[in-house]
C-alpha cells in the first residue's frame, strides 16, 4: 500500500469511527458462507423473527425466542428497519425475500425459497430493549449493520501473498487429486498445449477462462460438492459477471523465471496482479476490514452428502476463512484488512433437513471442522462458538415404519419438485417422510474414505431439499414468522452481550 493510499484508509476509518458516534452502540455483522449455505434465509428469517419478536400478532403465543434472553426477560421494546449508512452498497432486498416465502401477493401456495446471495448487500436493523445493568439503566437502542457478502470472495485473501507462480502451481496441484481429476480434464488438456512464450492473445485468454471456470463450476456440483475454489469471484462473480478483470486461467509458468511482456504468460500474470488490486484488496478494505462480528454458515448437509473428499475440502476452505481473522502479526496485509472481530459464529444450516436427534451430532461434526482449521491457523484472536440450526424450519417429526420394522426417526416435509431418494421423484405438492439416517457419533469418521466403524444406519445418510413451510398468519393477517430451531441461540451469542 502506497503511503497516500495508506492516509487515505487511515482518514475512512476516521470517518467511520465519527459516523459511528453519532449511530450510537453499534454492531457490524458480516453474514457470509459458500454458496447456497443460507445465509439470505438466515438474515430474512433473523430479521423476522426480531422485528416481530414484540408484536402484539404474537401476545399470547408461545415465545418464539426463548434463549434470547433480552426477549425472554421480557425486556426487548422491538426492531425497526432504518435507513443503511453506506449509499455504495445495495440494500438486502428483506421485502422481497420475505414476500417469497409467504408466497408473493399472499399466494401461499405459489411461496418459494429467496433469491440466493450474489454480490454484498446490507441493512440496518435497530433493537430497543430496557437496559437492566450498567452505567444507564433504562431504554436504550442498538443498531445492527447486517453485511450480506459471498463466502467465495473471503477465499480470495490467500492470493495476496502469492505469486502469479505460485498461485498457477498450487491450482495445478490441487486440480490433480484423485476426485478432482475427471472435472479438471478438459481445462487442463488445453492448457498443455498452450505456449507461455507465445504471443499474447485475447481469445485464447477468453477460452483458457472459460475453460477454467466451467472446471471451477463442476467442483462446485451437488454430486462433489468442493468448497476451496479460488479466485472467488470466478463463481462469484457479483458485479464483474461478464469482465475482463476475469479473464485469466493459471499457467504452467516457472517461479522466478521471466517471460516477454508481450507473451501469454506476461498477460495472464498481469491481469492476476490486476485482480488482486482491483478486486480484491478493496473488498478487504472497504468491507471486510469493517466487520466487528462474523457469522460464517456451512452447508455441511451438501459436503456430508457428497463424501469425505468434499469434507476434507469444507476443512481446508474454513482454515482459509479463519486465516483471514487471524490474530497473528506476521503478515503486513492481514494486519491491514485484518477487522477487529471480537465473536466468530460458525453454523451449520438447514438442520431441520435432521431428526432433533441427530442435531448435536451435526454440531459435534462442524465443531470438530472448526477446531482441526483453528488449529492450523493458530489463534483467531475471538471468541468461537458452533451452532447447528435452521434459520426455517420445513420439516416436522415423527417416527416411521411398519409393524415388524423398528421404528425410525423421519422428517416429514414437502419435497421440492424434481428431488428423488430412492426411484421416488417428487412433484413439490405432496408430503413425504423421509429418513434422513444418523450422522456417526464419531465427528472423525466424516472424513475417513473407509469409514469402517460404522452402523449402517449411521452412514446412510440422505437429505432431500424441501420447500419453505405454510406461511401461518394472526387473526388479523399479519404474516407470523416461520418457526426455526436454534436461531435464538445463534441471536444470543451475537447479541447478548450488548442488550444486557
Ligand atoms: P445463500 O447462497 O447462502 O444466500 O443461500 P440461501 O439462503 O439462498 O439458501 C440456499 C437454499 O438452501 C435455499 O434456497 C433453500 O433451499 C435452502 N435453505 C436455506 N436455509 C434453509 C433452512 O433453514 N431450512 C431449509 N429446509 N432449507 C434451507
Amino acid at each position: 500500500m502506497s503511503i497516500v493510499s495508506e492516509l487515505l484508509f487511515e482518514a475512512r476509518a476516521a470517518a467511520q469511527s465519527l459516523a459511528a458516534l453519532a449511530t450510537g452502540p453499534h454492531i457490524r455483522l458480516g453474514v457470509t458462507g459458500l454458496s447456497r449455505a443460507g445465509k439470505t434465509v438466515f438474515i430474512t428469517a433473523l430479521i423476522e423473527q426480531l422485528t416481530k419478536a414484540a408484536s402484539p400478532a404474537l401476545y399470547g403465543r408461545r415465545n418464539n425466542l426463548p434463549v434470547f434472553r433480552v426477549h425472554a426477560e421480557g425486556r426487548l421494546i422491538g426492531a425497526t428497519l432504518e435507513p443503511q449508512p453506506d449509499d455504495a452498497v445495495p440494500r438486502f432486498a428483506y421485502e422481497d425475500h420475505i414476500a417469497a416465502l409467504a408466497g408473493p401477493k399472499g399466494n401461499a401456495g405459489a411461496r418459494h425459497w429467496p433469491q440466493s446471495t450474489r454480490r454484498i448487500s446490507e441493512l440496518r436493523l435497530r433493537l430497543h430493549f430496557d437496559q437492566k445493568t450498567g452505567m444507564r439503566p433504562g431504554r436504550q437502542s442498538l443498531a445492527i449493520d447486517i453485511v450480506d457478502y459471498p463466502g467465495e470472495w473471503l477465499l480470495d485473501l490467500p492470493l495476496l501473498g502469492k505469486s502469479f507462480a505460485q498461485w498457477s502451481r498450487e491450482t495445478f496441484i490441487a486440480s490433480a487429486s484423485a476426485a478432482r481429476t475427471p472435472l479438471a480434464a478438459q481445462w487442463r488438456r488445453a492448457t498443455a498445449n498452450v505456449d507461455p512464450r507465445g504471443s499474447a492473445s485475447e481469445e485464447e485468454a477468453r477460452r483458457e477462462a472459460q475453460l477454467f471456470t466451467n472446471y471451477l463450476r463442476a467442483c462446485r456440483a451437488d454430486e462433489y460438492h468442493f468448497s476451496s475454489l479460488p479466485p472467488g469471484r470466478f463463481l462469484m462473480p457479483g458485479d464483474l459477471e461478464g469482465s475482463p478483470a476475469l479473464t485469466f486461467a493459471p499457467l504452467a509458468v516457472e517461479e522466478g523465471e521471466t517471460y516477454p511482456p508481450d507473451s501469454f504468460a506476461a498477460m495472464m500474470e498481469r491481469r492476476y496482479e490486476a485482480y488482486k488490486t482491483h478486486v480484491v484488496k478493496p473488498f478487504f478494505r472497504d468491507h471486510f476490514s469493517r466487520l466487528d462480528r462474523q457469522i460464517v454458515l456451512v452447508d455441511a448437509l451438501a459436503a456430508l452428502n457428497a463424501g469425505p473428499a468434499a469434507m476434507r475440502d469444507l476443512e481446508t476452505a474454513l482454515t482459509d476463512v479463519l486465516a483471514a481473522f487471524r490474530a497473528g502479526r506476521s503478515n503486513i496485509l492481514s494486519t491491514l484488512f485484518r477487522p477487529k472481530i471480537d465473536k466468530i459464529l460458525f453454523v451449520a444450516t438447514k438442520a431441520d433437513h435432521l431428526h432433533h436427534t441427530s442435531h448435536d451430532r451435526l454440531e459435534a461434526i462442524l465443531r470438530h471442522l472448526t477446531a482441526k482449521a483453528i488449529a492450523r491457523v493458530e489463534t483467531v484472536g475471538a471468541e468461537v462458538d458452533v451452532i447447528a440450526l435452521a434459520a426455517v424450519r420445513a420439516t416436522r417429526e415423527a417416527k416411521v415404519g411398519g409393524p415388524d420394522e423398528p421404528a425410525l426417526e423421519a422428517v416429514i416435509g414437502r419435497p421440492l419438485e424434481g428431488e428423488h431418494i430412492g426411484g421416488e421423484t417428487f412433484d413439490g405438492n405432496s408430503e413425504a417422510a423421509i429418513y434422513p439416517g444418523e450422522l456417526p457419533r464419531d465427528p472423525e469418521a466424516v472424513f475417513r474414505d473407509e469409514p469402517r466403524s460404522l452402523t449402517p444406519t449411521e452412514i446412510d445418510y440422505r437429505f432431500v431439499r424441501f420447500r419453505p413451510p405454510v406461511p401461518v398468519r394472526s387473526p388479523n393477517g399479519t404474516l407470523l414468522p416461520p418457526p426455526h430451531i436454534r436461531l435464538d441461540r445463534a441471536l444470543q451469542f451475537l447479541f447478548g452481550d450488548r442488550l444486557g
